[in-house]
């Protein structure tokens, strides 16, 4: 056995957090800070300064030479600059210094980050500033120890240029509008409402020196050609499948350092597709959920290289095998510890929970497609709605009990009673006896009620949760504010409240959808309801920038619409330039490899060919003949396919406008990329597998 892990004496030792700060700084210091962390106070310089010389020392002690503002420029990775703590050397000598200022504002250039012309009209300055509501923490590598502060990040004027700033927002937003509502639900104690996230996050994970072979996996992260080998997913034994020795190794090294990270990681276990794995840490504050997140990713990549493997974040590495997501579990809580979204014994008489659930229904059915905009990403394009994630339509998912609620509510105009959970009857005397849940589990929907929280499916496995969180928080505040604004001016408050959890439930009904969402007599139900159906990125970013969107995130002051027009543009930018990438790495990879291989194949045949029959004129040789025709038909259907979309690439830098370059690499690039993609893994299939110029999907898959 190997030396057993202390968990709780590693957890969070490399994180500044609230008992290091109650042990390292003076009760009053202490005492500001918490009340800027819980209460939003504002932070006093003064405070600023100690707790900068506090966080140094700690640092230091822990081997830091080097601190960095953390943020989530719009690039959707983390950026940081190390600085040291050293000062001007006198008589020689350094000492380690950390100011208040230097704690709580940096000054990165600006302009090397995404901003979407915001940058042509304000000045390339930007700032970060510290979130102290999300600890510091201490980041360990090769090149040492760096204490690493969150910060969101902005341009001289305010203008949000990274992820965490709208998100701050959000929470901002729906803090104030969640309050109102509970306060005219009769709540008067609760200080604070917080969403919370747990992000569950899935990977691929092969073998390091294969994946350096695979060209178009070491560019963009995905393989652009391959096809699977006989046995793929359909056995169904990779699924809580026991974990192979090596993987097992890897999966302990990521849960030490994200424990000493103070990253509660939790579950682990292997997923549908072979090579594919998941992590889930606790839930918590969904700022830092999200920064967690990040900290997840970074050290899944990070210990994978160091045990010879590496970890594929992509939403679709391999085609013909399921992809990757994330899965967003989302509820929201009072400070005093009251989840908003938990139902109770008897939902139907939970009047709170009604209306928090029916305005996130109306919220959600209202801007579904801001929604399935916030999980758009080019590698999210090749997994939704092929039968293993979610459809790119927005639908709820309630189950049995809360539907059968909702239903009296409709019907009626009460609901009288709540579906129970009943025994569950396994025919084995000895199983313990439970009440199992009022409702079953459902794997399909991209927005599923799920006991007491929400746990929306479709956000990428590469995607920062930032987006989908911001936007989540900003549709349902929107929901709360109106739901106020009529509670408000009605004579008789209990019987507006009733009248809106009816008419809200009635009104929304067609976004709930209890069926299977994978199926494709959803896709037409959903056209009947009206639903909308965006399939791709492009087809969303619009959304993004509608005139519904603008009011409602200017209104919650949560985006300005310059900051939108902005965001809009970079995704439109990201999708071009990574479809560029991806086209480019395609044809280097064909003419490079594959056509020089298919070559050498060909004439390896030609040469058995002539070599057998003049040895023996009486041979078979047609297998041989065969082949080589086969062969050599591809190898023209390559490098025909392979012109063609070198063509209709060339044809992309004459278009001047992003949107319709965009376009362009939807309805023409991609189809081009397909086409290239389709002769090659035929040709892979009856190939020599020794001449094959990279590792195959079953090398990489099956062989970890
Ligand atoms: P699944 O069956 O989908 O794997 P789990 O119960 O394991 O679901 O939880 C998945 C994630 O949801 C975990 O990160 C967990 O901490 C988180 N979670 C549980 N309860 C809540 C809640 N009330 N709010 C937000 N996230 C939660
Ligand atoms: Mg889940």
């Amino acid at each position: 056995m190997s030396e057993a892990m202390n968990v709780a004496e590693i957890f969070g030792t490399r994180v500044f957090n609230d008992s290091v700060m109650k042990e390292r700084l003076p009760k009053k210091i202490y005492a500001d800070l918490k009340n800027t962390i819980e209460e939003g106070a504002e932070l006093k310089p003064a405070t600023a300064e100690v707790v900068a010389n506090a966080m140094k020392d700690w640092a230091v002690e822990h081997g830091a030479t080097h601190y960095t503002h953390w943020f989530q420029p719009l690039n959707g990775i983390t950026a940081e600059k190390h600085d040291s703590f050293i000062c001007p050397p006198k008589n020689g000598k350094v000492i380690m210094e950390f100011s208040g200022k230097e704690l709580i504002k940096g000054e990165p250039d600006a302009s090397s980050f995404p901003s979407g012309g915001l940058r042509a009209t304000f000045e390339a300055r930007g700032y970060t500033a510290w979130d102290c509501t999300s600890p510091a923490f201490l980041k360990e590598d090769a090149s040492g120890v760096v204490l690493c502060i969150p910060t969101a990040f902005c341009s001289y004027t305010g203008v949000a240029l990274d992820k965490k700033t709208p998100l701050l927002r959000s929470m901002e937003a729906i803090n104030r509008e969640g309050l109102r509502l509970i306060r005219l639900l009769g709540n008067t104690t609760s200080k604070r409402i917080t969403p919370s996230v747990g992000a569950e996050q899935e990977y691929f994970i092969i073998d390091r020196e294969k994946f350096l072979k695979r060209k178009d996996l070491v560019y963009t992260g995905r393989t652009l050609f391959g096809t699977m080998p006989a046995k793929g997913q359909e056995l169904e034994d990779h699924y809580f499948g026991s974990i192979r020795e090596r993987i097992g190794a890897y999966m302990k090294d990521v849960d030490e350092e994200l424990w000493k990270l103070g990253v509660p990681a939790k579950t682990r276990h292997n997923e549908v597709a072979p090579a594919q794995h998941e992590i889930a840490p606790i839930y918590g504050t969904v700022n830092v959920a999200t920064d967690q997140n990040q900290m997840v990713m970074e050290t899944l990549k990070k210990v994978a290289s160091r045990h010879g493997l590496a970890c594929l974040l992509h939403e679709k590495p391999f085609n013909g095998v399921n992809g990757s997501g994330k899965h967003d579990n989302w509820s929201i809580t009072t400070d005093d510890g009251i989840n908003l979204l938990d139902p109770g014994k008897a939902p139907h008489e939970n009047i709170q929970f009604l209306l928090v659930l029916t305005c996130i229904l109306k919220a959600v059915d209202e801007h579904a497609d801001l929604l399935r905009l916030s999980a758009a990403s080019t590698g999210n394009d090749h997994r939704l709605g092929k039968q293993e994630a979610p459809p790119a339509i927005i639908s709820v998912f309630l189950g049995e009990q809360l539907q059968d609620v909702l239903t009296q509510l409709i019907e009626t105009g009460f609901a009288t009673h709540s579906l129970a959970g009943e025994a569950l009857k396994t025919g084995v005397n000895y199983l313990p006896a439970f009440e199992k849940d009022a409702t079953d589990r459902n794997r399909t929907s991209p927005f599923a009620f799920t006991g007491n929280k929400f746990e929306f499916r479709m956000v990428g496995s590469n995607d920062s949760i930032a987006c989908a969180n911001t936007i989540l928080n900003s549709i349902v505040a929107e929901s709360f504010a109106e739901a106020s604004d009529y509670i408000e001016k009605a004579e008789d408050k209990d019987l507006a409240v009733h009248d809106l959890i009816k008419r809200y439930a009635a009104e929304h009904q067609r976004v709930v959808f209890n069926g299977n969402g994978y199926s494709a007599e959803w896709v037409e139900e959903a056209t009947r309801r009206g639903l909308p159906n965006l399939p791709t990125m492009v087809d969303a970013i619009p959304s993004m920038v509608s005139d519904k969107a603008v009011a409602m995130f200017e209104k919650l002051g949560v985006f300005t619409k310059e900051e939108l027009e902005a965001r809009a543009e970079i995704r439109y930018e990201s999708y071009v330039k990574q479809l560029n990438i991806e086209a480019r790495a395609m044809l280097n990879i064909a003419n490079k490899q594959i056509i020089p291989a298919a070559i050498s194949y060909t004439t390896k045949l030609a040469e058995s060919l002539t070599a057998v029959q003049s040895a023996c004129p009486e041979a078979d040789v047609s297998v041989q003949k065969k082949l080589l025709m086969e062969s050599s038909s591809l190898l023209a259907d390559i490098k025909a396919a392979d012109i063609a979309l070198e063509d209709v690439l060339a044809g992309a830098s004459g278009i001047e406008d992003i949107v319709a370059e965009a376009h362009y690499f939807k309805d023409t690039i991609l189809p081009a990329m397909d086409a290239l993609r389709a002769p090659v893994d035929t040709l892979e299939m009856t190939m020599d597998k020794k001449m094959w110029p990279y590792p195959s999907y079953g090398d990489m898959l099956f062989e970890v």
